[in-house]
């Protein structure tokens, strides 16, 4: 343990140490070995550090069969001298209250409700824990509310290491996973858990907790949440969507919601009228069709008028005169349209006129005897689409 640099002091960013070895993996990734480090590598739900080596980019830390591979984008010249190590202290301290905020959190659920945290995942924006039993939204508050108190009482964060017969003198929460070189990290009167993480000295540095949102999922509820620097983050990104509403919705804060609302039921009210007055109008436009019929049979052609109208002008025709017969055309964009219906008392079978008129414009359709309607590719016009439709009624 004595080369991992992190576990004697957390807070080290720069470092001068040898290289060990150069080496590539199966993947064919360039990696170094050090005497001694401060890069922390992946683990316990920690991510790794990045940082440089004499300048050089490290990508990613891994600790595999007890080496610690520090992933470098180029390789470093051969060389017996010291090289100077620098962690990307930003990337790492966050790391450090984002992880260290869970156990306070984690610990919290565990001293006010019993309830264990089963999941643990580190993000790039958010934290999220699973808690193995259902919660209320009262206890997510109360939990957050006793993580707050923990980190503004600013309590020492201790770390020892332990052999498993002095464990039993801890209250542990839960048995560490490993049986030697146990890594205790206390908070003394609240928290003694098993972690090789890297945690600051005090609680207090954590800043603040904030729960962004539960998932209930089948046995088990996903919280989100951030820590440190990452909730003055959220604040920034969550007033800024609230300024841009306040100005949208000409609302203050505290009644956005409310003029929300109004607005989305003023548009369900404008939706309807609009149907309304559509309805009306296809209602005139149909009166004036049966004017216009041509013994006992209305014909007309559109140009770029949606199937649905078609549809609705030939019901509201042939409901009206039960002894018409309706054919109906469209030249649109994506080719020709046909809709063709007859009324209660009207003659002939639209299935069947359709059937023998579709196949001149490679088309597609079909209905009943009533109604039929189909669709192919505009080789002639909707006039002449409906010379043919007039020619099989006959
Ligand atoms: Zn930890």
């Amino acid at each position: 343990m004595h080369h991992k640099l992190f576990y004697k002091d957390a807070y080290i960013t720069t470092f001068s140490t040898r290289v060990l070895q150069q080496n590539s993996d199966e993947s064919g990734h360039h990696y170094v070995l050090l005497e001694e480090t401060a890069f922390y590598p992946a683990g316990g739900g920690q991510p790794h550090d990045t940082g440089t080596l004499n300048g050089v980019q490290v990508i990613n830390v891994e600790e595999i069969d007890g080496e610690i591979r520090h992933f470098i984008q180029d390789p470093l010249p051969n060389t017996k001298n010291e090289i100077q190590g620098e962690i990307n202290w930003e990337r790492r301290f966050d790391h450090m209250q984002q992880h260290t905020g869970q156990h306070i959190l984690s610990a919290a659920f565990e001293e006010l409700f019993n309830i264990s945290t089963v999941g643990f995942h580190l993000g790039k924006e958010t934290v999220t824990i699973d808690l193995d039993a259902d919660i209320t939204e009262e206890q997510v508050l109360a939990a957050e509310e006793k993580a707050n108190t923990i980190i503004l009482a600013n309590l020492p964060i201790e770390t020892k290491w332990v052999s498993s017969e002095e464990l039993s003198q801890y209250p542990m929460r839960k048995q560490p996973s490993v049986t030697e070189d146990i890594r205790l990290v206390i908070i003394p009167g609240f928290d003694y858990n098993g972690c090789g993480g890297t945690h600051p000295d005090s609680t207090g540095e954590v800043s603040a907790i904030k729960i962004l949102g539960l998932e209930k999922q089948r046995n088990k509820v996903r919280l989100e949440f951030v820590c440190g620097k990452r909730v003055l983050r959220q604040l920034h990104q969550k007033h800024q969507a609230i300024s841009k509403l306040t100005e949208l919705l000409n609302s203050p804060e505290a009644t956005l919601a409310a003029a929300a609302e109004r607005l989305l039921n003023k548009n369900k009210e404008m939706e309807k009228a609009a149907e309304v007055a559509k309805d009306q109008l296809l209602s005139f436009e149909a009166r004036e069709l049966i004017k216009d019929n041509c013994n006992g049979a209305v014909f007309k052609s559109y140009k770029n008028r949606p199937v649905q109208d078609m549809q609705r002008l030939a019901r509201i025709i042939t409901a009206e005169e039960d002894n018409l017969i309706v054919f109906i055309t469209a030249e649109n964009e994506n080719g020709l349209q046909m809709v063709c219906a007859r009324g209660k008392t009207a003659n002939g079978s639209m299935k069947k006129i359709a059937a023998a008129v579709l196949p001149e414009i490679n088309g597609r359709g079909g209905g009943s005897d009533m109604f039929a309607q189909g669709g192919g590719e505009a080789v002639i016009s909707g006039e002449q689409l409906l010379e043919r439709l007039q020619k099989e009624l006959k």
